[in-house]
């Protein structure tokens, strides 16, 4: 007899980790896919960054680590905070976790309870959504659309705040859209927030240094909300150690003893080893991701060009990480003569399956218009990944 829990059978799995596993499968049938499905960086680790972790695993950090992560670790992310986004924290206010979404899950199930209401701008990142339905809360959902750059207003985000409203749950740069608000877009929304004092604001900032605008702003840097704001931040994209699994926040001391207490129970400090190769990560210079950032600008112009020559698709110009997230629904109903695309689902099944592309459809996302595509993936995969999907959409009529 199977008797999963209510809260894991209403769970759904990740979109985007599914549809990696499904290319990797077709791969190892022998199917030559390109995978733009999952996000994470094509490139190694920095070699300082592995030689850390070499030096750890000969220097015996094979004990636990404790509960909220070394010392040094957080005082080095104090000092990150404080000297690129002038933020000030304690180490008593950094939790390090098993990577930011661990973080996030962290914070939701510390402060959400049940019928909580969680505001979430959509197009949103695939766990935001589950996370906050298992701790008992309701997604309030604020839609967007291609042609707003798929930002929120301010007076959308007013709206939607009742009694019930315990937090605004935010990303800038986005996953899965690519945008970017500027400060002065931040500065409305957060004196929108300063109104309302009992409302946590979450800021997801693990694209912090993916970012085609220039300087990054955090919505934290207003003092009228920074207070009440917990940052999300970690290793995985900006110094591509997705695998490492390190993620950390920066939050008010009593959200970060709430985490503490939780991660206490649930997974104890996360890997000592890997938490030394953090460590070499915040504290070298950022050149590595100032490369790589340059690379993903490249690839990003290299997408939108191709895009571009592919009639009735509505896209934004991404800003940061790297995603692009196009609206294909003016070709919903049409035909190859085989399959119908009714919608992003089909679609997305549609070029896996003639176009040798993966991506993931936009529901996953909370907007069933789009599909998402990671370019991060090297320039000549990328050009072979648009070609066939050109002519995969020739073919629908
Ligand atoms: N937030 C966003 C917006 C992401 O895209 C991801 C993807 N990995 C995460 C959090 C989680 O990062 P990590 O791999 O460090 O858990
Ligand atoms: N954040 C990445 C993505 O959105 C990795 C997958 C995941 O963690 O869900 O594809």
């Amino acid at each position: 007899m199977e008797i999963i829990s209510k809260r894991v059978v209403c769970l759904s799995e990740s979109q985007t980790l599914a549809m990696n596993q499904k290319s990797q499968d077709l791969q190892a049938q022998g199917i030559d896919i390109i995978n733009l499905s999952l996000g994470e960086p094509d490139f190694f680790a920095p070699d300082h960054v592995k030689e850390a972790a070499k030096e750890a695993v000969d220097k015996n950090f094979s004990f636990y680590s404790p509960g909220d992560g070394y010392l040094d670790l957080r005082k080095a992310i104090v000092e990150k905070f404080k000297n690129e986004n002038n933020l000030h924290f304690t180490p008593q206010q950094i939790i390090v976790s098993s990577g930011a979404k661990h973080s996030i899950a962290n914070v939701i199930m510390s402060i959400v309870d049940d019928g909580d209401e969680v505001i979430v701008p959509a197009p949103y990142w695939v766990s935001y959504v589950e996370l906050v339905k298992l701790a008992g809360g309701k997604n309030v959902i604020l839609n967007t659309n291609v042609a707003n750059d798929f930002k929120i207003t301010p007076e959308q985000l007013e709206a939607a705040i009742t009694p019930k409203t315990k937090v605004f749950l935010f990303c800038s740069p986005s996953n899965p859209t690519g945008s970017v608000y500027k400060k002065r877009e931040l500065k409305k929304l957060a004196d929108i927030l300063a109104k309302y004092p009992n409302i946590i604001i979450i800021s997801d900032e693990i694209y912090e240094y993916i970012n085609f605008e220039g300087k990054h702003e955090s919505i934290a840097q207003f003092e009228n909300i920074s207070y009440r704001t917990v940052i999300v931040n970690g290793v995985s994209k900006g110094y591509a150690m997705t695998g490492y699994r390190i993620g950390y926040i920066g939050a008010p001391l009593w959200i970060a003893k709430a985490c503490s207490k939780l991660q206490s129970q649930f997974t104890s400090g996360s890997s000592s080893i890997m938490q030394r190769a953090a460590l070499k990560a915040i504290t070298s210079d950022n050149s590595f991701c100032l490369e790589m950032n340059k690379v993903f600008k490249k690839r990003r112009d290299i997408v939108i060009k191709e895009i571009s020559e592919i009639p009735n698709i509505k896209y934004n110009i991404p800003q940061g990480a790297f995603y692009l997230f196009p609206d294909i629904s003016a070709y919903f109903g049409k035909t190859d003569g085989k399959l119908v695309i009714n919608n992003c689902y089909d679609m997305s099944l549609y070029l896996l399956s003639n176009a040798f592309v993966a991506t993931v459809s936009g529901d996953a996302f909370g907007d069933p218009n789009c599909i998402r595509l990671s370019y991060a993936t090297s320039e000549d995969k990328l050009i072979k990944a648009m070609k066939q999907m050109k002519e995969a959409f020739a073919l629908l009529k």
